[in-house]
């Protein structure tokens, strides 16, 4: 049983359609596979028809932007009633604060010599309702500024770089709160990723439990394999579900193939039970 839970479709940053996402899934060999675009549900109806069609089980996810004390924090949500209110108006509030900030940073853009013609950029972003840095990165590419994402991102885009605009993002308790209520199961993507070990200590992690946080990511690409076997433990002590996934963005992100890293059954169950024990639908 191959179990991967977080995975981004065209409908966010990643490159495949989700039904093409779906389609990958079973060439990698997954018998599950949970879509988590970024603050959006758009793309489901699309992968889990294309699941019921390929034979592979599609799970309902998310992957909203949150925060702690200003610093980025993403949080997996799994089972969430896509129709309840208070997490839409949430999630509508970040995808809001996505468009806000287009036209800042296309302005940077322009002022370090690489103008991004609007047709350019949306091109880019596609019928995705949450445009991302990434699009940029993808427009920044094809009018020949940078090479990759990769260059994209260490150069201009990262949170320390100079076309780096903020935007709201959703405290991450009250984030665990609305996975919660409504429906659905919350895990902390790649808690220490990109810089993010120094925002949550183990002592928040303990704290974030002590809220509801149901799990933590813990086999991801961004983590080595010291923080892999500190963070199995931690979750241990915690009573926190420990996940594993690819955060496979199509060709978007490099050394993130589907299935690199996988979820243990038994964790599954665990969602699924406490999905069903919340009214939620996986
Ligand atoms: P945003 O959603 O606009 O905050 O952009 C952040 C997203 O960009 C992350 O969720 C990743 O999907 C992607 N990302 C961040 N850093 C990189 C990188 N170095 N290379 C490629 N993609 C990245
Ligand atoms: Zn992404
Ligand atoms: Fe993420
Ligand atoms: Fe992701």
């Amino acid at each position: 049983m191959r179990i991967d839970l977080h995975t981004h479709s065209s409908v966010s940053d990643g490159t495949d359609t989700p039904a093409g996402l779906v389609a990958q899934a079973v060439t990698a060999g997954l018998d599950v596979v949970a879509l988590t675009d970024h603050d959006t549900f758009d793309g489901l109806p699309e992968a889990l028809a294309a699941g019921g069609r390929l034979g592979v089980e599609v799970l309902r996810g998310i992957e909203i932007s949150a925060q702690r004390r200003g610093a980025s924090v993403h949080l997996l949500g799994y089972g969430c009633r896509v129709d309840d209110r208070a997490l839409s108006a949430e999630l509508a509030r970040v995808r809001e604060g996505r468009s806000g900030r287009v036209g800042a940073m296309l302005a940077r853009l322009s002022a370090l010599g690489m103008p991004i013609p609007a047709d350019v950029l949306y091109r880019q972003v596609g019928d995705s309702p949450s445009v991302g840095r990434p699009h940029f990165a993808d427009a920044m590419i094809e009018l020949g500024y940078v090479a990759d994402r990769t260059e994209a991102f260490d150069t201009w885009l990262a949170d320390d770089k100079p076309v780096f605009v903020p935007r709201y993002a959703v405290p991450v308790a009250q984030g665990v709160a609305l996975v919660r209520a409504s429906g659905g199961v919350a895990v902390l993507a790649h808690p220490w990723g990109r810089g993010r070990r120094e925002h949550l200590s183990p002592d928040v992690l303990a704290d974030l439990a002590r809220g509801g946080l149901d799990g933590i990511e813990v086999d991801h690409q961004d983590h080595d394999q010291a923080a892999r076997d500190e963070l199995r433990v931690l979750a241990g002590e915690l009573g926190l579900l420990a996940t594993g996934s690819s955060d496979y963005h199509g060709t978007g992100k490099v050394d993130h193939d589907l299935g690199c890293n996988t979820t243990a059954p038994d964790v599954l169950d665990a969602i699924r039970a406490r999905v069903a024990g919340r009214g939620g639908l996986l």
